[in-house]
Parts: structure tokens; C-alpha cells; sequence
């Protein structure tokens, strides 16, 4: 020690004391660089000798990046410096340096070893970039509420569900203002009551301001933040989880209707072929006013039974060209003599003449007089069903059939369709579902519009073959 005392230079015999606390690191440098003076403590953690430092520049052992930080320091030095300085066996340690300038010619620098904490800086640093990352990538929206259901902070996933392009445009909103009216009472349960542990995910809907509809599971965990009562939101979206359920439902119920429409089919076959058979030979015999009647409605229940095994299994197609409007009223004709029992009134009008369309007769027959019995049965106290053929912007022929009946809840309309749906006493809610079928073979589509007490008005879309 007393050696190396007479090598620490006149300004700085003035600290002695501090010199030999082993935290502080002294050094002297002179304006250009060169180093004058090092503390044994410096060299002790640096691992050099004296004479590797002593009138060298002290930028050969400086982290190439931190020169620059340096010589900005050096002209103004008001804030400590954190730089990076290599050792003798080669690896860099932080140091905290201040600067003092003595005699306008040299500075002392008095540094402390800091990599301990720059590491654990980094470290948490990472740490953190990691969950950032984590929670930026989630599939799941995840996010911060208020405990009165305001957004504090979402992520990527959250920005994509609701809807939005940037994160501001929900941080402030309200949890609600994003769920459907009939779920906020589930919701404010959880809300209003912290303290109640929330076990399985609630099951909502989310309503954007696109008004796109998404189902998602809700799952709230309490989280004190920033000096809070807050909860820590996780939102996930089983939309398409939801609709490959209801799909695989439906899946499922078609291919019961279907075996079952193949059961009931082949049933009535067999007495139908028998009783065919007596009625052509009564015919024989001679009475042919009656025998007749039977004849063609017998043919009429061996043509439903056949489509009926349409649904069972597919069938050879036979796709022709066919004139909607000579098919139409060929199914008027029929209809009308059960429409008069009515007091119904049937008139089509075809703004478009005698269009074209591919397609297999019996099957566009069989939707235009399920679509036409549907209207009359609407109708208990009788009106005007009319029928209207026009052309579209897209030229596909548009076929509507509109009548004056009961109509249906908007609720409903979206029952129809599925199987066995039927508000009537011996309806088999089977009907709509096989139209759909058989225009969706055909390309085409079929809405329905309707009003309570007003009327329905069912619109078939097909291609139109162009002439
Ligand atoms: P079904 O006629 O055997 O009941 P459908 O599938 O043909 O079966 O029709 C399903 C249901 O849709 C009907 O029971 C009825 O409630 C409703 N519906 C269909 N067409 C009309 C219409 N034109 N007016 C009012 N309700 C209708
Ligand atoms: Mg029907």
C-alpha cells in the first residue's frame, strides 16, 4: 500500500480515504485521453498491471460503442455515465462513472463496478420482452379491466376481435359496450363481486361495432395493478368452434331424416305397387271416372316417395332444360282445385317470359308446390298468393311467392329449414329443408322475408340458362 501511495497524484491525495474503499474506482485521465493514474481497486478488478494502463489511451480498454457516449460526457458532464470497460482476460464490466475536471487539464473519474445490476437490468429486461411477446402473441385476447369493466390495456388478439385498428380505440371503452345486451347481467355478477372466484369461462356474445356477431368465452382472474382493484381478462373465440358444433348437429339430424325418409319410402312401395294394380284393374272392369282420379294421385304419391329418397341417397341426375314458366303453372293448375277450398286466389306473373333454367323437373316441381302449399296453409281465411318471375341485375332468374298469410316471428325464420321445424299439427317441418336442398343443387338460393299478420314472401334465385 505504501508503495503505491506515492504514485497517486497530488488532487487526488486529497482522497485517500475513499481510495481505499473498495467500491469507489479512481482514475485520472488527462483531456486527451491518456491515462495517468488508476486505483489499486481498479486494477484489482480490471486485472491489469500499472504499467498496461499508466500513459495508454484509456479508449483501447472503452467498449467501441460507448466512445462516442465518452467524449459527449467529457464536454458535459452533469449526469453519471454508464460505459463498458474490457478487462485483462477480455470480457467488458459496466461501470458508473462521475467526472470531476481538475486544472482545466485532467479529469478524475470516480467509477463503481455496476455490471452486477446492468445484468439483472438485462435480465428482467428479457424477462419482460418475453411476456410481452407471450401475451402480444396470444391467440386469446388478453387484457387489463377496471373492476368497473373498463379497458386499461389490451393486446394484438383483443385489437383483431373487437374490431379495432388501434389499441386506443378500446382502452377507455367499457367491456360492455362490446357484449350483447342479454349477457351484461351475467357479466356485472362478476364485476361487482371480486371476491367471487370465477370457475369455468362465461360463455357470451361479443357485438362489434361492425355489428358481426362473435361467440367467445369470458374468463376474469382479480389482479392488483398499479395500485388497483383490477382483473386480468381472457377472451376466447369459439365462433368456429361453435359453428362446426351446430354444423356437426345438423350433419348428424340429416343423415337421421335421411334414413328415415328411406325407411318410410320403401314402406309405401310396396303397398302402393298393390294397390296399383287393383285400381288398374277395376279400371279394366269399367270404372273409369273413379279409377282414374286414383291412377294419377297414386302417381303423384309414387313421385313424392321417390324424392323422398333423394334425401336418402343421392341419385343419377337428370338435369334438363326446362321453361320455368310452362313448369310454374303446370303447378298452379294443380294447386288451384285445393286453393278455391280456400278461397284463395293463385295469379303469376312472369315479367320475365318463359325463362330457362337447368334442371331436373320433378325436383323444381316438388319446391314450387311445397312453397305454394306452405302459402295456402299461411292463409286460413284466404287471400291472393301471387307469383312473380323477373330477371336480376346478375341475370339469374328471381322467382317470388308472396302471400297474405300469418307470416313468421323473425325469431322463427331462422328455425325454418332445420329439420322437423313445424308450427302446424300434422306438418312434418320437413318441406323447407328438402327445397333447400333441391335449389342448392341447382345453384340457386332461397330467402325468406316476412311480417307477423302481413304476409311471406319467398324468393328462389336460379341461373338462368341464357337463350
Ligand atoms: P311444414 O309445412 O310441414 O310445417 P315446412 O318445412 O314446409 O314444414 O315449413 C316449416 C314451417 O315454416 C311451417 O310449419 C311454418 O311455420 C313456416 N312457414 C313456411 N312457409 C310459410 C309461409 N309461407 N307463411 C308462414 N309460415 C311459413
Ligand atoms: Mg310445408
Amino acid at each position: 500500500m505504501m508503495k503505491k501511495k506515492e504514485l497517486i497524484p497530488v488532487e487526488l491525495s486529497l482522497f485517500e480515504d475513499l481510495i481505499k474503499d473498495t467500491n469507489n474506482l479512481f482514475s485520472q485521465v488527462s483531456l486527451d485521453g491518456i491515462i495517468t493514474y488508476v486505483s489499486p481497486t481498479i486494477l484489482n478488478i480490471l486485472g491489469y498491471d500499472q504499467k498496461n494502463l499508466i500513459n495508454t489511451s484509456a479508449f483501447n480498454i472503452i467498449h467501441p460503442d460507448d466512445h462516442q457516449a465518452i467524449h459527449s460526457f467529457c464536454t458535459n458532464i452533469t449526469e453519471p455515465l454508464t460505459f463498458r470497460i474490457r478487462r485483462k482476460i477480455g470480457d467488458y464490466i459496466w461501470l458508473e462513472t462521475s467526472c470531476i475536471m481538475v486544472n482545466h487539464h485532467e479529469y478524475i473519474f470516480i467509477s463503481h463496478d455496476i455490471t452486477e445490476r446492468k445484468v439483472y437490468e438485462e435480465e428482467l429486461r428479457e424477462e419482460k420482452e418475453k411476456y410481452r411477446l407471450l401475451i402480444e402473441n396470444s391467440e386469446d385476447t388478453i387484457g387489463i379491466i377496471t373492476n368497473t369493466g373498463f379497458f386499461i390495456d389490451i393486446n394484438q388478439a383483443g385489437k383483431r376481435l373487437l374490431g379495432a385498428s388501434r389499441k386506443e380505440e378500446i382502452i377507455g371503452n367499457s367491456l360492455l359496450d362490446y357484449i350483447v345486451q342479454e349477457d351484461h347481467e351475467l357479466l356485472c355478477q362478476y364485476l361487482s363481486n371480486p371476491t367471487q372466484p370465477m370457475e369455468d369461462p362465461l360463455e357470451v356474445s361479443i357485438q362489434r361495432v361492425d355489428f358481426l356477431q362473435k361467440n367467445v368465452e369470458v374468463k376474469l382472474i382479480p389482479l392488483y395493478y398499479k395500485k388497483r382493484y383490477t382483473y386480468q381478462i381472457i377472451i376466447r373465440d369459439i365462433t368456429n368452434k361453435k359453428e362446426a358444433e351446430q354444423m356437426l348437429q345438423q350433419a348428424e339430424k340429416l343423415s337421421i331424416v335421411g334414413q328415415l325418409a328411406a325407411g318410410i319410402a320403401h314402406e309405401i312401395r310396396n303397398p302402393l305397387t298393390a294397390i296399383k294394380g287393383f285400381a288398374q284393374l277395376l279400371n279394366n272392369m269399367g270404372q273409369k271416372e273413379y279409377t282414374d282420379v286414383i291412377l294419377t294421385e297414386l302417381n303423384r304419391i309414387e313421385k313424392i316417395v321417390s324424392d323422398l329418397l333423394v334425401l336418402a341417397k343421392p341419385q343419377l341426375s337428370n338435369f334438363q332444360t326446362i321453361d320455368l314458366q310452362e313448369l310454374i303453372d303446370s303447378v298452379v293448375t294443380l294447386l288451384n282445385t285445393q286453393a278455391i277450398i280456400y278461397n284463395i286466389e293463385i295469379t303469376s306473373l312472369f315479367q320475365l317470359a318463359n325463362p330457362l333454367v337447368e334442371a331436373e323437373e320433378d325436383k323444381l316441381k316438388q319446391v314450387f308446390i311445397n312453397m305454394i302449399k306452405n302459402a295456402i296453409e299461411a292463409m286460413p281465411d284466404g287471400g291472393n298468393i301471387r307469383i312473380i318471375t323477373k330477371e336480376n341485375s346478375e341475370n339469374q332468374v328471381v322467382i317470388q311467392i308472396i302471400d297474405e298469410g300469418v307470416g313468421i316471428p323473425e325469431e322463427r325464420i331462422s328455425k325454418i329449414g332445420e329439420p322437423f321445424f313445424s308450427t302446424k299439427e300434422t306438418g312434418t317441418g320437413l318441406g323447407f329443408m328438402i327445397c333447400q336442398r333441391i335449389i342448392k343443387n341447382h345453384r340457386g338460393s332461397i330467402q325468406i322475408e316476412s311480417e307477423v299478420n302481413q304476409g311471406t314472401v319467398i324468393t328462389i334465385i336460379l341461373p338462368q340458362n341464357i337463350k
